[in-house]
C-alpha cells in the first residue's frame, strides 16, 4: 500500500518538476530572445539614425559640391574675363617710364654683343649688385648661348627684341609672329627651358611714338596676346647724342642729367655704353636713385 502510494505520489511530483523546468527553460529562452530582440532593435534604431544623419550629411555635401562647382564656374569665367582684360590692357599699353614717385631707374640694354663684352657687362652689374633687363635679338642669343644663360642665372631678365631686329610694322603678320616666336625658341634653346617674358621692345622704336596705324594696332594686339607689354624708354643716347661724340663720359653725363624716379634708361651693348655702365650705376645711387630691372620698377609699390 505504502509502496503503491509512494509510487503514485512520486509520479506527479516528477511531472510538475519537469513542467517547471520546461517552463523555466521556456521563460529563460523567451527572456533571452526578448533581450536579444530588444538589443537588435536598438542596434537597428541606432544604425537607422546614423544612416539618416549620414544621408543628411550626404545631401549637404552634394549641395556644397554643387555650390563649389558654381563657384568654380564663376571663378573660371572671371579668370577668362580678367585674362581678356589683361590682354587688352597690354595690347593698348606702351610704357615709356614707370611711376615717378618711385626712386628707381630701370636699366635696359638692347641688341647683342660678343661673349667678351657680354661677360664684362654682367661683371659690372654683379659688382654693383644690380639686376637689369636685357633685350637681345634671338639671333644673338643663338650665337652666345652661355653668356645669356649666365645673365638669366644671375637674375637678369630678358625681353623680346625679335629674332633679327625686324621692324614689325612693315612686315606681314605671319612674319611678325615668326620673329617673336623665333626669339622665344632661341632663348628656350639657350636656357634649356621655356622662358616667358613680360616685355617686348620694338627694334628701332619702329614708329611706336608716331600716330596710330592699323598695322601697329594689329601688332599691339599680337604682343598683348603673347602676354607682353611694349617697352620704350625716356632716357636714351643714340638719338640724343647722335651729333656728339658719345664717349663713356658724355654718355654717363647724359644719363645722370636726364634720369629721374621711374625712368627707363636705354643702353646698347656697345663698347662705350658698357664702359659707361659702372659710372652710371654709381652716379644714379649717388643721386638717390636705385638702378633695377623693369620688373622691379614696374611692379614696385609706390614709396619703396
Ligand atoms: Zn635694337
Amino acid at each position: 500500500m505504502d509502496k503503491h502510494y509512494y509510487s503514485r505520489s512520486r509520479q506527479p511530483k516528477k511531472k510538475s518538476l519537469a513542467r517547471l523546468v520546461i517552463f523555466l527553460f521556456l521563460l529563460a529562452a523567451v527572456t533571452i530572445l526578448s533581450v536579444f530582440s530588444l538589443s537588435q532593435y536598438m542596434a537597428v534604431q541606432t544604425l537607422q539614425s546614423k544612416h539618416n544623419s549620414l544621408e543628411e550629411r550626404l545631401e549637404q555635401v552634394e549641395e556644397e559640391n554643387i555650390m563649389l562647382w558654381q563657384l568654380h564656374d564663376e571663378l573660371y569665367e572671371e579668370n577668362v574675363r580678367l585674362r581678356e582684360e589683361n590682354k587688352m590692357l597690354r595690347s593698348s599699353t606702351v610704357i615709356e617710364h614707370g611711376n615717378r614717385e618711385i626712386n628707381k631707374v630701370a636699366i635696359t640694354i638692347d641688341d647683342g654683343t660678343s661673349a667678351n663684352l657680354m661677360h664684362k657687362t654682367l661683371d659690372h652689374l654683379k659688382e654693383h649688385n644690380v639686376k637689369a633687363t636685357l633685350f637681345p635679338m634671338g639671333s644673338w642669343v643663338e650665337r652666345e648661348p652661355e653668356a645669356w644663360q649666365r645673365a638669366v642665372d644671375e637674375g637678369h631678365e630678358l625681353g623680346n627684341h625679335t629674332y633679327s631686329h625686324a621692324f614689325l610694322t612693315t612686315i606681314p603678320e605671319e612674319k611678325v609672329r615668326e620673329e617673336l616666336n623665333r626669339w622665344e625658341e632661341a632663348v628656350e634653346e639657350a636656357l634649356g627651358y621655356s622662358y616667358e617674358t613680360l616685355f617686348f621692345r620694338p627694334p628701332g622704336m619702329d614708329g611706336f611714338t608716331a600716330t596710330q596705324n592699323s598695322q601697329k594696332q594689329r601688332l599691339m594686339e599680337i604682343i598683348g596676346e603673347k602676354g607682353m607689354f611694349t617697352i620704350l624708354w625716356d632716357v636714351e643716347l643714340i638719338y640724343a647724342l647722335r651729333n656728339e661724340a658719345s664717349t663713356p663720359k658724355r654718355i654717363t653725363q647724359h644719363v645722370l642729367d636726364n634720369a629721374r624716379g621711374g625712368s627707363i634708361v636705354l643702353l646698347h651693348f656697345t663698347e662705350n655704353d658698357i664702359a659707361a655702365l659702372p659710372a652710371i650705376l654709381k652716379g644714379l645711387r649717388d643721386r638717390g636713385l636705385e638702378p633695377c630691372s623693369l620688373r622691379e620698377l614696374l611692379l614696385a609699390d609706390p614709396g619703396t
